[in-house]
């Protein structure tokens, strides 16, 4: 007989960008469109405007930007910027992973 654990909390997910697989929101990085049409990142969920999500791997970065799936979800250009700052922040993510 097989044991059953149905204890399962609601997590809020989110597909990525990158490699189309679904985690929690938490563990991705959001990129968010301001109301304004600012691009930017937020590693807070908190702010206003259509997101996009995509983990936190360089794999996943490079995949997204190739196929412009950030842009294509926020509706608007990304900017060489905004791809180079979250290519920082995803390599410092993966650095500290390592680290770990
Ligand atoms: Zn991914």
């Amino acid at each position: 007989m097989k044991k059953t654990t149905p204890k399962q909390k609601k997590i809020p997910e989110r597909r990525c960008t990158g490699c189309g697989g679904t985690f929690p929101k938490k563990e991705l990085v959001r990129v968010v469109r301001s109301p304004e049409g600012e691009v930017s990142l937020d590693f807070t969920g908190k702010k206003s405007g259509r997101g996009a999500y995509i983990c936190p791997r360089l794999d996943c970065l490079k995949k997204a930007r190739k196929a412009g799936r950030i842009s294509r979800s926020l509706e608007c250009a990304v900017s060489e910027e905004v791809y180079t700052a979250l290519e920082e922040e995803i390599a410092l993510m993966e650095k500290e992973r390592e680290e770990e």
